[in-house]
């Protein structure tokens, strides 16, 4: 059964789940186990205060769960209809480790802007090698060279908003809809950006109409670190070499001691999320 057929029939599945005590955007009507999100019909979900309130439900649920505990919650109500997007960072390699045990056939996704730095790109085959796990690179329809021919010259320096939507944004919303995730996991922590601090584990994510799941929102840098180490984990060698957070080479420069993580990420900007994490309210309904 494809996707949209499944989007279809839960639509059409008249049993009131509430009846079941099971929150009814996470019930399947074929596995009781597995999601489906309300969806209107095209594949596209929507919140509605019922979700929001059920969503509320879950974070009561999961308070004070570790990340796997998080992560197996996910895969059992979402699964396989959930999707995680990396850059590759140190707390996404850690949720890949964790996955990799947990739902390996979880979609997993890069937005490839073609502006990625090579140690970047041989991060993805080593996680391929050690754990089976294909991250599919999501691509801008241009090429770094036509899309800067277009635009007389990169656009990450003058503007960069609108090169991140062009070749992060864009693609991610073309592969979601191809992908028909029901929910998404990130691996952002609260003390990372001010945006993220006001995240919760799991939420509505009103700009991409999805459930979004953040398995590392309460953990710290150090333990993060503790888990690479004692799992021996996979990571980017720019990390040791003063890069705490990276993204695209032309948007990211190492730290010097004391300064905050993302200060090497568009440096000298205003801007400091590409705006995946961003979080915006619906309504003032938002989570
Ligand atoms: S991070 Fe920089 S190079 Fe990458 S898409 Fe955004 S503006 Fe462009």
């Amino acid at each position: 059964m494809s996707n949209s057929d499944r989007n279809r029939f839960c639509c059409l599945h008249f049993i009131p789940h509430s009846e079941f005590g099971i929150p009814h955007f996470l019930v399947n009507p074929y596995d009781n186990d597995k999601v489906c999100v309300e969806t209107d019909g095209g594949g596209t979900m929507t919140e509605s205060p019922q979700v929001a309130a059920e969503i509320a439900e879950a974070n009561r649920e999961l308070a004070g769960a570790s990340p796997q505990e998080i992560l197996r919650w996910a895969a059992k109500r979402f699964h396989p209809r959930l999707l995680m997007a990396t850059a590759f960072g140190a707390e996404g390699c850690c949720v890949i480790h964790m996955l990799a045990d947990i739902e390996p056939g979880t979609m997993f996704i890069n937005l490839e802007t073609g502006y990625q730095f090579p140690e970047t790109l041989e991060l993805r085959e080593r996680i391929k090698d050690r754990y089976g796990i294909t991250v599919e690179y999501i691509t801008p329809e241009q090429t770094v060279e036509r899309y800067e021919a277009e635009h007389g010259g990169p656009l990450h320096n003058l503007r960069p908003d609108q090169c991140c939507h062009d070749r992060k944004i864009l693609p991610l919303r073309r592969a979601l809809k191809r992908l028909d995730p029901a929910a998404w996991i990130s691996a952002i922590r609260k003390d990372q950006t001010a945006d993220r601090g006001q995240a919760g584990v799991i939420q509505w994510d009103a700009k991409f109409n999805l459930v979004k799941v953040n398995p590392l929102l309460n953990w710290t840098k150090k333990e993060v670190w503790a888990f690479i180490l004692d799992n021996d984990v996979p990571y980017n060698p720019m990390h040791d070499r003063g890069f705490p957070s990276i993204g695209c080479w032309p948007c990211t420069r190492s730290v010097n001691a004391g300064e905050d993580d993302r200060a090497g990420r568009w440096a000298g900007k205003v801007k400091k999320e590409c705006g995946l994490h961003v979080i915006e309210q619906q309504d003032g309904e938002g989570i």
